[in-house]
Order: structure tokens, then sequence, then C-alpha cells
């Protein structure tokens, strides 16, 4: 009722103020400015924020972007609701008005334009929904998407629990859980989205409507790889797990144990048919102090316990440099591993997922060092990220009502790999960002000649030129269309920019 007068009032504001300079010709025809929509929302929001250009509060948000092509964007406006309420309204002016928008939750997406929008749109900034509590006598949790995941762990801390969120703090509740999500708790829950017992979702027309196993299941099965397709996720409803204390942490070895590396971790993947509760990420990155590659290994287990077998059985033989691994407070555990990604220096992403395979990663590794070995400039360097997806997330994730993503049993243990590639100085993003695309091509024509590579590209990782929602196969995007249909039947939705659309 109360959206319905306010959508009412709006489109008297609206014919109220309309002359020419609030109009623009675009090739689609003709539609409100940004600048307009902004004015308009703006009588009609009571309590949410609408900030713009040269506010200490506009600025204070664009600056939270992981990368600087995203804090770089201008929206006309950024709006900031802390109700639901007003997230249906500025959805409903926004289709019916044909005014562009981008959403943000936590702003870690890689690639510009992902989670915000230059001056022909706005952002709506969701940092204002904030609330998060425990239910079902704790058994599950409602959290927001304004949330990082830093902010939820914080707040189950003092319940000696946890749940299938993002190993970095700082990373959005929204976007991870929209995209898949991988966790410490991942190798046997699933994936985030996985575990999502219930959205509470607005779409397009401005209802507000939740989704679950029981009530539009269909929806619920297209959210949990949805992107921005169906509508603002307002509330996630979660699982929680206990888990305090964990043994775990960063091991440093020379490039050359590489190779050695990759052999055990195929075969700790392997081993988590036996145990889940464990973890190996091996990421090569350049070290400005040696300027050489190294490797760190991520070793986790999720109980106070030191190299358990037959998890990490032989790994003590590999002599590292040097090494955190101890017996630590989760808390304590996702500080450093929150320090490992460079931020707000520029950088292109790219992902595969591959086959488990000790040999592919090196030799992508080597790929690297042809196409941007040569670099000059001392900022410019690259990382390549593995981490496994086991048999076991697959199934966790079947048994829980399935994901559009198409992995299976059947697929075997996969490798997901994520090849990052920085840089400091903006007039080299052109070339770096050429370069990026050339070691993406080549490494994925590797992983296909060695009949390894795997269709599903993974949307939280992916490039912007991936093209993520085809890797789901050709079924599930059918499936996904037609939940489209049902949800969006006039595709009102495709004025949200970003993400990736069907
Ligand atoms: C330091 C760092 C650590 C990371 N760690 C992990 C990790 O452990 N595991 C992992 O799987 N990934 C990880 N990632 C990748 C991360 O999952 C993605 O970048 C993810 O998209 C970030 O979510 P966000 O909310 O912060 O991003 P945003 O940029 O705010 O949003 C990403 C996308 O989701 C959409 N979106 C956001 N909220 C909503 C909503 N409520 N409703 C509808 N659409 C929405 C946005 O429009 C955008 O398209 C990490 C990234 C970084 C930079």
């Amino acid at each position: 009722m109360y959206t319905e007068l306010s959508i009412f009032l709006l489109t008297l504001v609206m014919g109220a103020f309309a002359s020419q300079e609030q109009f623009q010709t675009f090739d689609d025809g003709v539609r409100p400015t940004a600048q307009h929509c902004c004015n308009t929302l703006e009588t009609v929001l009571s309590s949410s924020a609408i900030l713009y250009t040269g506010s200490s509060g506009y600025t204070a948000q664009s600056s939270t972007y992981f990368v600087p092509d995203q804090a770089a964007q201008r929206p006309a406006c950024r709006i900031a609701p802390t109700t639901a309420d007003d997230v249906v309204l500025i959805v409903k002016f926004a289709t019916a008005s044909r005014c562009e928008f981008a959403v943000r939750s936590g702003g870690h997406m890689s690639w510009e334009g992902s989670s915000n929008i230059g001056p022909n749109g706005f952002t709506i900034d969701l940092q204002g929904l904030r609330s998060i509590e425990l239910q079902d006598g704790g058994e599950t949790i409602s959290i927001a998407p304004g949330l990082t995941w830093g902010e939820v762990y914080a707040f189950l801390k003092p319940h000696g629990l946890h749940t299938v969120g993002a190993r970095a703090p700082g990373v959005g509740v929204g976007g991870f859980l929209l995209g898949g999500g991988v966790s410490f708790l991942s190798m046997e829950h699933g994936l985030g989205s996985d575990n999502v017992l219930d959205y509470e979702v607005v779409l397009s027309n401005g209802s507000i409507v939740h989704a679950n196993q029981a009530e539009r299941s269909d929806l619920f099965w297209a959210l949990k790889g949805g992107s921005t397709n169906y509508g603002i996720v307002t509330r996630f409803l979660m699982p929680t797990m206990p888990l305090t204390q964990l043994w775990g942490g960063f091991l440093k070895y020379s490039v050359n144990a590489a190779p050695q590396l990759y052999e055990r971790m195929v075969k700790a993947t392997d081993q988590l048919k036996v145990d889940p509760r464990g973890l190996m990420v091996l990421c090569t990155a350049w070290n400005p102090a040696t300027k050489e590659h190294a490797v760190w290994a991520l070793a986790v287990y999720l109980a106070p316990l030191e190299y358990p077998s037959p998890l990490f059985e032989g790994l003590q033989d590999i002599e590292p440099i040097g090494g955190t691994t101890r017996i630590a407070d989760l808390g304590e555990f996702l500080n450093e591993t929150g320090q490992v990604l460079p931020k707000s220096q520029y950088s292109q992403w790219f992902t595969l997922t591959f086959k488990a395979d000790a040999n592919l990663p090196w030799d992508v590794q080597l790929k690297g060092e042809d196409i941007l070995g040569d670099l000059e400039s001392p900022g410019a360097h690259w990382e390549v990220l593995v981490q496994p997806m086991n048999e076991g997330m697959f199934s966790a994730g079947q048994k829980r009502g399935g994901n559009p993503f198409g992995l299976s049993v059947e697929n075997g243990d996969q490798f997901l790999m994520l090849v990052m590639v920085f840089w400091t100085n903006p007039e080299e993003s052109a070339l770096m960002k050429a370069k990026t695309q050339e070691y993406l091509k080549v490494s994925m024509d590797l992983a296909r000649e060695r009949g390894l590579l795997t269709k599903f590209i993974y949307a939280n990782y992916a490039s912007g030129t991936q093209n993520v929602l085809e890797s789901y196969g050709e079924e599930n995007i059918k499936k996904m269309r037609i939940v489209k249909e049902k949800y969006d039947p006039d595709d009102l939705l495709k004025v949200w920019k970003g993400g990736w659309k069907l």
C-alpha cells in the first residue's frame, strides 16, 4: 500500500518536473536523465541517503570498492537504502521509468561496471542494509546484504558458530552468494549459495517475495547462480555450524617447489573423500623483496589438529622457507587471509576450471612468464591461485536441491584457478588488459588441448569478458530463462547493469 501510494506520488512528481533537459535520447528511445532519476527518488525516499558527486558520503562509498577501475566510475548519484521497503520503491521506480542502475554489496567484484555505473545511471549501495539475527535457536542466521563476511563472523563468534561465507573479511554477503561462494566449509558443505535456505528478494515489479525449497523453488534454484537477473536480495537465511579453533596458515616455498606441491595438492584433494574438513590452496605470487615468484600454500584444517593425516601426508617433507601454521582462533586466522590480495591496485582477473592435475597449473605459470615476464614496470606482477573443487562439494550442492552451475560428482575432482594481473600505473591499463586477455586465451587453449578443461566458469573470479552463464550448460540456461520469463516477463531488469545477464 505504502509502495503503491509512493509510486503514484512519484509519477506525479515526474510529471510536474518534466522538462526537456530531464530526458535524454538513447539508442533504444527516450529516457529520463540519471540526474532526474536521482532528484525524483530524493523526493520520495525518506530514510535512504541520496549522495551526489562531491559529497563526502559519495566519496566514502566510492573509495570502498576493492579495485580502482570500479571506484573511478561516477554514477549520477549513489542511493543508500536502509530498508527493504526503500529498495522496493527504487526498483519499482527505476524499472517503470527506465532509469539505469547498478547494485553494490561489498564492492569486491573485480571488473569495472560489475557493481558500479557511469554518469548515465545511479548506484544502489546496499551497505545500509545491515540487519543480522540468529533464528531457530541459533541453527540459522538471517543476514542482510550490506554486511561483509567479517561482520557476520564477528556477530557469530561469541556463539562459537560460523557459516559458509568468504575467506576474507571484506567480501560482501550479496555478491559472494549470488555468484556461488567458495568457503573454508565448502569442501564438506558445498558453495555458499548451496547453503542459502531462503532468499527475501525484490522482483522487477517491486514485490518482495521469499524463495526457498517449499515456496518458489524454481526461483530458489535459479538465484543460487542468479547474478543480476532476478531481483535484489534483501535478506539471506543460512545455516550455522559450530567452529571456533582451527589449524592452518600460510607456508612459503621457493618457486622450484611448485611442481611437487601441485602433486601434493592433487593427493590432498583426493583425500577430501575421506576427510572433507581440510583445504589446500596454492598461490604462486611475485615477491618484490627477492624479485622472483614464490609459492604460498594455504593449509587449513577445521579443527585444532596439526597436519592431520591423510590430508596433509607428505606436505612436511617439502621444506618451506617460512610459515605461519598454528592452532588459532578463526577470527585471527581470517585477518591473515584477508591481507593476501593487494587492495587498490589496478588488476584484471580471469578464471578456469579443470580436472585436478599437477602439471597444468605450473605450465600456466610458465605461460605467464612468456606473456608478462618482460614487464619493466615495477608495480606489474601476476599471481596464479589454485584451489580444489572436490566431489564432496558437488554432492553437498546436489543434496541441498542443486544449482545452475552444471557441476556434478561425475565431473570428478576439479581445480579452480584464479589468475590475477596487477599494476599500479594507470597509463599501462590498456596494455595490461590486452596482455591479460592474451593470457586467458593461452591458458584456456592449454587446458583444452590436454583434455582437462571443464566448461564451468566461476562468476566470482571471472573477467567481465568471460561467458559465465553460457558455461552452466544449455539445459541449465534454458531453465534459468524459464524462471526469468516467469518472474520478470518483460525483462524490466534490463536497466540493471553489471553482473552477467541471461
Ligand atoms: C580480497 C578478496 C577475497 C575474496 N575471497 C573469496 C572467497 O573466499 N571465496 C570466493 O568464492 N570468492 C572470493 N572473492 C571473490 C568474491 O566472492 C566476489 O568478488 C564477489 O562478487 C564479491 O561480492 P561483493 O558483494 O563484495 O561484490 P559486489 O561487487 O558488491 O557485487 C558483486 C555482484 O553481485 C551483485 N549483487 C551484490 N549484492 C546483491 C544483492 N543483494 N542482490 C542482487 N545482486 C547483488 C552486484 O550487482 C554485482 O554484480 C574474493 C574477492 C576479493 C577481492
